[in-house]
């Protein structure tokens, strides 16, 4: 039997589950603190619970439920990227970003995490995307990649994580029940859901449901073209929900969360860098009242794709208007950058093939047009 992941549960299930089984209730919270404290070697070292709970704990719970294969530093140290594998085998990656207090600010830490392994979405520019989808995660292996980071930042005295952005491997709104459960669980954990921000490649009817859900997540959209053409080859889930469906359900999310959306835009050379693309963006994130990222696409192994130059980058920024920042995703070295996040696993081959098509096609003729 699959013993319990503790973090599926909220504090007042662990509160349940400790008094249906003869404890106090007030043993949760205890057990919680230690979720979060760094050097916890299971529950061995929980020294403040009766030996007989421990040995239940450990007989019918599991601590975690991933295991850590490696961690990989870059940045500097403010960049960890974390190696998983779930209970099931199947491998995934999240990141700790640490952003320095400075005047002003006190310092936040980041996880971006991952929703799925692999991801079904397929887009050209996108290392994840190339694996196929493996499996979708549990709320408690999403939960478990913020507390694992929590131990290690714990570990340095660098306080608890006060972000999450779901941004690693995977199509969060392809997981919808899980991802939505977590982002319940993350705020009992600290992280309300307005510092979650979900990114997702569009789909539409999920955005519309969350909007209902008013669980009051940021959204982010993927959006990377302003033509449907364009679109339709970089990010294939366009031929299902065209852009202009989008932008309103962007629109209506906003609307109904009261939180801006943002745009994204992973800018790539001689492929969706123009100043026509450039201006249609601007127009458009003034339409949904949004904000636009640029992020200058980071390479990936088997593709040829690159990012425009940083002049290039600064031209197009100034062109979609005071809407645009361009952020350079972190952590580049440890190829812990977005897009970047493929675990150790190689890609599917036909996949890769189809996918090498499209970019091979995008590269000759950017606009669609043939030849
Ligand atoms: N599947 C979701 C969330 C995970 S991807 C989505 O697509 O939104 C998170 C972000 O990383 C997306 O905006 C995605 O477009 C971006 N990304 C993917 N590959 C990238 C690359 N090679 N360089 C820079 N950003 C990339
Ligand atoms: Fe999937 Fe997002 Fe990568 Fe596209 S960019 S393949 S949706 S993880």
């Amino acid at each position: 039997m699959t013993p319990l992941a503790l973090s599926s549960l909220s504090r007042e299930e662990l509160r349940r589950w400790l008094e249906a089984r003869g404890h106090p209730a007030y043993r949760a919270d205890q057990i919680r603190r230690h979720m979060l404290r760094a050097g916890e070697g299971g529950f061995a070292s929980m020294g403040d619970l009766p030996l007989q709970l421990r040995a239940e704990l450990e007989q019918s719970t599991a601590w975690s439920s991933l295991e850590v294969l490696a961690a990989t530093a870059a940045d500097r140290g403010l960049t960890t990227k974390l190696l998983l594998r779930t209970g099931a085998g199947h491998e995934l990656e999240a990141v700790m970003i640490t952003h320095p207090p400075r005047s002003g600010s006190r310092g936040r830490r980041t996880v971006c995490v991952s929703s799925q392994a692999g991801c079904a979405i397929g887009c050209v520019f996108c290392a994840t995307g190339r694996l196929g989808l493996r499996a979708n995660l549990t709320a408690a292996e999403i939960v478990d990649q913020v507390l694992e980071s929590a131990r290690r930042w714990d570990a340095e005295s660098l306080g608890r994580p006060t972000n999450v952005v779901l941004m690693g491997m995977g199509e969060p709104l392809q997981n919808y029940s899980e991802v939505v459960s977590a982002i319940r669980l993350l705020h009992e954990w600290g992280i309300p859901p307005r510092q979650v921000v979900l990114s997702t490649s569009g789909l539409v009817p999920e955005i519309m449901r969350l909007a209902q859900e008013g669980l009051g997540a940021r959204l982010a959209i993927s959006l990377h073209a302003t033509d449907d053409q364009l679109r339709d080859r970089l990010v294939p889930i366009n031929r299902r929900f065209p852009i202009a469906s989008l932008l309103d359900a962007a629109r209506k999310y906003a609307a109904a969360s009261g939180r801006r959306v943002t745009l994204e835009y992973v800018l790539i050379r001689g492929v969706n860098d123009d100043s026509g693309a450039a201006r249609k963006l601007g127009q458009m994130a003034a339409a949904v009242h949004g904000h636009v990222n640029l992020i200058p696409m980071n390479p990936i192994p088997g593709s040829d794709l690159r990012a425009p130059s940083p002049a290039a980058c600064r031209e197009f920024a100034a062109l979609v208007g005071p809407r645009a920042t361009i952020r350079h995703s972190r952590g580049d070295r440890a190829t812990a950058a977005c897009g970047q996040l493929r675990a150790s696993l190689a890609a599917e081959p036909r996949r890769e093939k189809r996918i090498l098509a499209r970019e091979l096609a995008l590269v000759e003729s950017p606009s669609g047009q043939p030849g």
